[in-house]
C-alpha cells in the first residue's frame, strides 16, 4: 500500500488524484490532504478518504471542520504551517503537490526535506524556484517525478536513455481557447471565451495559462529543470489534437513520443506507479483509426509572446523566472475578476520584467522577496 499525501485536494488534479486512487483502493490510500476554501467539497472528499490529517487555509475553516468531523480520527490544520504538516506528513512516503501558484514551493522544498518523492503537477514551484527544488531533491536523494503530461510524455521517453544522448525535446501545444484567432480577434475577449479549453478540462488559471501560450511557457521553464536541458534544446510544437503528449529526439535523429487520449489521470497515476505500470479500465484507448489526422505547426513567438517572454526569462535566470510567475499569477487572478482585458495580462508581464533587477543564484529569502515585491509592483499598476 502506497501511502500519499495530497496537497490541493479539491483542484482539479486533485481531484483526479482521488478518482485514481479510488480505482485501486488496494495499491493506494490518502493518508493526508489539503485544500484551499472549497469546503463542500472537501467534505465529500474527507468523509470517503477519511485521512489522518487536513489542512485548509483558514483559521476559521479548521475550527468548524473540527467540529463537524468529530466523530473521526482526523487531526485537522491550516494556513502555510498545515500546508506543511500535510507535506512532512510522516506516514506518507509520497506528496503528489497539486496546489496552484508559487505557494507551492515552501511545502514542496518541506517535503523534499523530509525524505518524500515528489509528484509534482505544481509547474510555478519549478518556474520560480527550479534550481533550488532540483538540487535539493537531489541531495536529499528523493525523485521528482512529472505530473504535467508534456513532462510525463518526455519522462516516459526518457526511461533508459542516456542524457549525452538527448538531441532536442519537443513539446506540444494545443493552442488553448484562441488558437484560431489573430491578434486583433484577441481585443475584448470575455473571461468566459478564455476559459473554454477545446481538450482539457483544467483549473481556472491554468486555463487563462492555455489561452495566453504563457502555460508553454512555464512548461518549457519546468522541463528545463525537470530534466536538465539547455533552452536551445526545446522547442514547442502545435498540435491540436493533443494526442502526442510530447516528443524527444536523439542524436541519431530518432523521436519517441508518448500519446494517449487527453486525460491526467494517466499522467497522475504513471507517477505514482513509476516505474511500474498499472491498468487504469476507465480511460479511454487512443484509437488512430477513428481519429485519422494529427496536425503539426511552427510555434509563432508574435503571436503568443508569452512564450517569447518565458524562454527570455529563462534564459536570463536567476529571479527572472520567479517574476514572470509572480507577475502571470497576479495578472491572471485580475483577468479572472474582470478588472483588465485579455492582452493587459502580457502588458503587465512585460512591463514586470523590464521594471526587475535580477539578482541571480537566489537562495530561498531572495526569491521569496522578488515574488512578493512583483505582486506589489502589479498591484501597484492595476490601481
Ligand atoms: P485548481 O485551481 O483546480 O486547484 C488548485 C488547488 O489548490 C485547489 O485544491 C485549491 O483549493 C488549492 N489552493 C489554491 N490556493 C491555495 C492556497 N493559497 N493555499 C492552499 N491551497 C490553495 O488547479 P489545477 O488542479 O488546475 O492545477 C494545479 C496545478 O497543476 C497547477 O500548478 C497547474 O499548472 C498544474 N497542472 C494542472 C493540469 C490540469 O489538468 N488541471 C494539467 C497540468 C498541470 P480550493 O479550490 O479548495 O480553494
Ligand atoms: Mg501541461
Amino acid at each position: 500500500m502506497k501511502k500519499i499525501s495530497l496537497l490541493g485536494a479539491t483542484g482539479s488534479i486533485g481531484r483526479q488524484t482521488v478518482d485514481v486512487v479510488r480505482e485501486h483502493s488496494d495499491q493506494f490510500q490518502i493518508v493526508a490532504l489539503s485544500a484551499g476554501r472549497n469546503l463542500g467539497l472537501l467534505r465529500d472528499i474527507v468523509s470517503t478518504v477519511k485521512p489522518s490529517m487536513v489542512s485548509v487555509q483558514s483559521k476559521e475553516d479548521c475550527t468548524a471542520l473540527q467540529a463537524e468531523f468529530s466523530h473521526l480520527d482526523i487531526t485537522f490544520t491550516y494556513g502555510s504551517d498545515g500546508l506543511a504538516e500535510v507535506a512532512t506528513y510522516s506516514e506518507a512516503e509520497v506528496v503528489v503537490n497539486a496546489v496552484i501558484g508559487s505557494v507551492g514551493l515552501e511545502p514542496t522544498l518541506k517535503a523534499i526535506e523530509a525524505g518524500k518523492d515528489i509528484a509534482l503537477a505544481n509547474k510555478e514551484t519549478l518556474v520560480t524556484a527550479g534550481h533550488l527544488v532540483t538540487s535539493e531533491a537531489r541531495k536529499a536523494g528523493v525523485k521528482l517525478i512529472p505530473v504535467d503530461s508534456e513532462h510525463s510524455a518526455i519522462f516516459q521517453a526518457l526511461q533508459g536513455e542516456q542524457e549525452k544522448d538527448i538531441e532536442r525535446l519537443v513539446i506540444t501545444a494545443s493552442g488553448g481557447s484562441f488558437r484560431d484567432r489573430n491578434r486583433a480577434e484577441l481585443e475584448g475577449v470575455t473571461v468566459e471565451e478564455a476559459l473554454n479549453h477545446p481538450n482539457w478540462s483544467m483549473g481556472a488559471k491554468i486555463t487563462i495559462d492555455s489561452a495566453s501560450m504563457m502555460n508553454k511557457g512555464l512548461e518549457v521553464i519546468e522541463a528545463h529543470w525537470l530534466f536538465g536541458i539547455d533552452y536551445d534544446k526545446i522547442d514547442v510544437l502545435l498540435h491540436r489534437e493533443s494526442i502526442i503528449h510530447s516528443m524527444v529526439e536523439f542524436q541519431d535523429t530518432s523521436v519517441i513520443a508518448q500519446l494517449g487520449t487527453p486525460d491526467m489521470r494517466v499522467p497522475i497515476q504513471y507517477a505514482l506507479t513509476f516505474p511500474e505500470r498499472m491498468p487504469l479500465p476507465s480511460a479511454k484507448r487512443l484509437n488512430l483509426s477513428e481519429i485519422g489526422r494529427l496536425h503539426f505547426s511552427k510555434m509563432d513567438f508574435v503571436r503568443f509572446p508569452c512564450l517569447k517572454y518565458a524562454y527570455d526569462a529563462g534564459r536570463t535566470g536567476g529571479t527572472m523566472t520567479t517574476v514572470l510567475n509572480a507577475a502571470n499569477e497576479e495578472a491572471v487572478a485580475a483577468f479572472l475578476k474582470g478588472k483588465i482585458s485579455f492582452l493587459d495580462i502580457e502588458s503587465l508581464i512585460a512591463n514586470a520584467l523590464d521594471w526587475h533587477q535580477v539578482i541571480y543564484n537566489p537562495g530561498l529569502d531572495a526569491i521569496q522577496a522578488s515574488d512578493s515585491v512583483t505582486r506589489n509592483y502589479i498591484q501597484t499598476l492595476l490601481k
